[in-house]
């Protein structure tokens, strides 16, 4: 079959040449051999014919691996979430927005907030990023105090911090402020955040979450003001009356510190699986250290306050009995769906 094998030669070349590939099985080359079908004799058509057929197919073959492999499928995109060369029903769906509803830790936020708000503070929120002197500085961490390592947390290579702590906002939100006080009014601000850590992860540890600080300072603020404050908002939050207690403690940025634990309002003190004994530590808080003041233009012999920095992924795994604090952000919907609200 000479004849065969030069039409094929002569269909490659014109193959090479074309811009549209899909005009091979219109070529004259194909005409020319089917048109010599008829012509041949008997014995000589069946055998003839298939070999068209063949070197037809060839080329339809040719143009069908042509079209898998790049006209109707776009370039792999890495950065999307799935392959979009999946077949449309192996796609995952994407949920309706009336199917979601808000992460459990961002509607506590939202309540907490609130309760806040009609107690007369205002709110600020923390920022993502931050730098040495806001972190350490501002909040008497000087440079070299060991203090620093309890806060270890990640940086930039230019040195930009991701926030130990929502206190980095006490001396912009104390500085924004300072002439309120200095007419007799009192500072009263809530730093909602998000916060991380460079810890091992494990159920009780993850990298990042959420806070609520307090700040208030003006003439005379006390300790008396500090438990009180705490208090009225722990028996809002919980809706019951509770007990609640300090015990020393240290930080940096506050003097004198404590730590700040409340009757469990789960057990009413009877002892559960939350407290133990029937008293769970709630925050850390403490009187602003003068130096804290200073560093924010406020003269720490006429005005004082307190300040206070909780957890809110501990507070909604307590409420929810949540044994694993990585369900957060884990984004795993039959955590997330028992929360549908
Ligand atoms: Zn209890």
């Amino acid at each position: 079959m000479e004849q065969i094998e030069n039409a094929r030669q002569n269909l490659l070349a014109e193959y090479e040449k074309l811009d549209d590939k899909t005009k091979i099985l219109r070529s004259v080359e194909f005409k020319k051999l089917y048109s010599q079908i008829p012509a041949l004799p008997p014995e000589q058509r069946g055998e003839f014919g298939q070999a068209v057929n063949g070197l037809k197919q060839e080329f339809e073959q040719k143009l069908a691996s042509l079209q898998d492999s790049t006209s109707t499928k776009p370039a792999i995109d890495v950065t999307a979430p799935f392959d979009v060369n999946v077949k449309l029903t192996d796609q995952p769906q994407v949920l309706p927005a009336s199917n979601g509803s808000i992460h459990p830790l961002m509607s506590e936020m939202d309540n907490l907030l609130s309760i806040f708000e009609r107690m007369g503070f205002e709110a600020e929120e923390s920022r993502a990023i931050d730098d040495d002197y806001h972190m350490f500085e501002a909040l008497n961490f000087p440079e070299g105090h060991p203090a620093r390592d309890d806060y270890d947390t990640f940086m930039t290579e230019e040195g930009l911090i991701a926030p130990a702590h929502t206190s980095t906002m006490q001396n912009r939100v104390l500085k924004a402020r300072k002439e309120r006080i200095e007419s007799g009014e009192t500072i009263q601000v809530v730093i909602p955040g998000r916060v991380f850590r460079n810890e091992d992860l494990d159920a009780r540890h993850e990298h990042t979450f959420y806070q609520l600080e307090g700040v208030v300072v003006g003439e005379g603020i006390n300790t008396g003001h500090l438990i009180a404050t705490l208090q009225t908002f722990l028996e809002t939050y919980y809706e019951k009356e509770l007990e609640v207690k300090t015990q020393p403690f240290y930080f940096p940025f506050t003097e004198p510190s404590f730590e700040f634990a409340m009757s469990c309002p789960f057990c009413d003190k009877a002892g559960c699986k939350v407290c133990g004994q029937g008293w769970v530590e709630i925050l850390g808080c403490g009187m602003i250290h003068p130096n804290v003041l200073k560093m924010a233009d406020i003269d720490p012999e006429k005005y004082t306050g307190f300040a206070w920095g909780g957890g809110i992924d501990r507070l909604v795994m307590m409420k929810h009995d949540i044994e694993d604090v990585r369900h957060f952000h884990s984004g795993k919907l039959d955590f997330l769906k028992q929360f549908g609200n």
